[in-house]
């Protein structure tokens, strides 16, 4: 198998070094700089396999970076994770605006970014017909990040899609509370099960009549018709 290249673009030594370390014990080769002009002109040269980049940098910032990679036919391909601190941005960030393939809230576990810049890895890898799923009258298009309940579109928040596309991907499979924790948001601790069933909740409110193919499997979690 070949080696896949993450291109690390952050300012804050100790952050960089800490994330190279870690995708270099998960196998990866690393690109690191701490400057967003450097970082564009790494990823033309260089076409690493996936970015994680810093929001707040020096001169330009994540932002414009990640536009700039969007715009560029070379690196538009290339899936981008950012970091934020900013949590009311992330709607923005991976919205057609700006393009991010995923993020990552600051302060993050090592382990969650690597989770991140695995599922970026392999959404990236399927063929285009693998990313449509569908049950009952629910269809989720992954790349263009649109859900549909009939001919209806539904406008869901970046955790709600996670969450439906994660329970669409294991369809006739029960996926327990800390499965979905795990996959959606990175962690799983005792106690934040109840996070899983919030999310259901306001997930089912707006599928409305659609919801019904999300069985609740008691004392496990819950479960998409297949
Ligand atoms: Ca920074």
């Amino acid at each position: 198998m070949t080696v896949q290249t993450i291109l690390l673009v952050e300012d804050e030594k100790d952050i960089r070094e800490l994330l190279a370390l870690t995708c270099k014990r998960e196998g990866f080769a690393v690109l690191e700089t701490e400057n967003g002009a450097k970082a564009l002109t790494l990823a033309r040269e260089k076409k690493p396999d996936a970015i994680v980049l810093d929001l707040m940098l020096p001169g330009l910032d994540g932002l414009s970076v990640c536009k700039a990679l969007q715009r560029d036919p070379d690196t538009a391909a290339i899936p981008v994770i950012m970091l934020t601190a900013r949590g009311e941005e992330i709607d923005r960030i991976v919205g057609f605006e700006v393009g991010a393939s995923d993020y990552v809230v600051k302060p993050f576990s090592t382990r969650e970014v690597m989770l991140r810049i695995k599922s970026v890895l392999k959404r990236t890898s399927l063929v285009p017909e693998q990313t449509a799923l569908a049950s009952g009258a629910i269809r989720l298009d992954a790349l263009r990040h649109v859900v549909f309940v009939g001919d209806e579109e539904v406008l869901l928040t970046v955790t709600e899609f996670r969450l439906l596309e994660d329970l669409l991907r294991h369809a006739g499979q029960v996926r327990s509370r800390e499965q979905v924790l795990d996959a959606v948001w990175g962690y799983s601790f005792e106690g934040y099960a109840r996070t899983v069933d919030t999310h259901i909740r306001r997930l089912r409110a707006k599928l409305g009549p659609g919801a019904d193919v999300i069985e609740t499997v008691r004392g496990i979690g819950y479960r998409i018709k297949g």
